[in-house]
């Protein structure tokens, strides 16, 4: 992988960092009110279908590494959902990753956590690298994902999908709340819960693996970099806490290799093989006890890949 040239220019992104901050002030100021348990189920489905189905599952094991096959439907629904975290897309999402993979830790590691802990986890989105800002630029990094059709269609409409997915949950909550007429109070809270509240907590998950688990936890592989097992890290996200095991050997599907690293979505990827829904899976060495599992494997990536490149620290 070339960085592009632009990758040395930043800019400060005031449309993320308006986003960002709405988002945020919305959830936080309105969840006391608009609080209902029927609010808080959508809370919890949507929370799972983003965070595990579309981020974990889709955007980084499939979609990034490569570390399983899905069945057609599966991986599209996986995008559907994890373009639903507002992350941006998958092409955006999965770009950005694999750069993050082959520069972990240096200047050119997008969320660098040499540059502090509030960088790593939040400043990298409102000071925006020029390479990681365009559709364009950023499909450089991974040209596999950005010549699919489909993929390029939830990148460019991810906030109309939000509205849409939005309104639907407006409507349900109206008509699930009281049996007098539509319930404007229910269908508030649905959209608080299940979009805003939603949105905030998969954020923050999700940067907890760019920023904590770059800092803080254990290092049981030799990586080039400072990646880290953080367990309580591994239970919020779905079990991609388990850092330093994932870039150790980044294309393996599994990430929790003890018994006691509790991986959901490991749990998600081995459900769906049994039902024949995913299959050539990457397993680590380490479970297989085979050394060639994972070597064997890259040779079925496409060109640009975060393994095929070598990994130095940068002066
Ligand atoms: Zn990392
Ligand atoms: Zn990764």
């Amino acid at each position: 992988m070339k960085l592009r040239e632009s990758a040395s220019i930043t800019k400060f992104n005031w449309r993320n960092f308006i986003w960002i901050s709405a988002v945020h002030i919305i959830a936080l100021t309105l969840c006391w009110y608009y609080f209902t348990w029927q609010a808080f189920i959508v809370f919890a489905v949507m929370h799972y279908l983003a965070g595990m189905v579309g981020i974990t599952f889709g955007f980084h094991r499939l979609l990034s590494h490569k570390g399983f096959k899905a069945n057609s439907i599966i991986q599209n629904f996986a995008a559907f959902c994890g373009t639903l975290a507002c992350q941006g897309g998958p092409i955006s999402w999965v770009g950005q990753h694999r750069v993050h993979h082959a520069f972990s830790d240096t200047k050119y590691d997008p969320h660098d956590m040499n540059l502090g802990f509030w960088h790593s986890h939040i400043g990298f989105i409102f000071n925006r690298r020029a390479d990681l800002n365009s559709i364009e630029e950023v499909s450089h990094y991974c040209p596999d994902i950005a010549k699919v059709k489909y993929f390029m269609f939830l990148e460019k409409n991810m906030i109309l999908i939000q509205i849409a997915v939005g309104l639907s949950l407006f409507a349900l909550g109206g008509l699930l709340g009281s049996t007098a007429g539509f319930d404007w109070y229910n269908a508030m809270s649905f959209i608080i819960w299940g979009i805003f509240v939603r949105l905030v907590s998969g954020y923050h998950v999700t940067w907890f693996v760019n920023s904590a688990t770059h800092k803080w936890g254990t290092r049981p592989h030799n990586t080039n970099d400072d990646s880290r097992n953080n367990w309580w890290v591994g239970i919020l996200a779905f079990g991609e806490g388990w850092h330093n095991n994932h870039h150790a050997q980044p294309r393996a599907a599994r990430h929790g290799w003890e018994w006691w690293q509790l991986d959901q979505t490991w749990i998600m990827i081995s459900s769906l093989k049994k039902l024949g829904l995913v299959t050539d899976i990457k397993l680590p060495n380490r479970v297989t006890k085979k050394d060639d599992t994972i070597k064997n494997g890259q040779e079925t990536l496409p060109k640009v890949t975060p393994e095929l490149i070598p990994h130095k620290k940068a002066v």
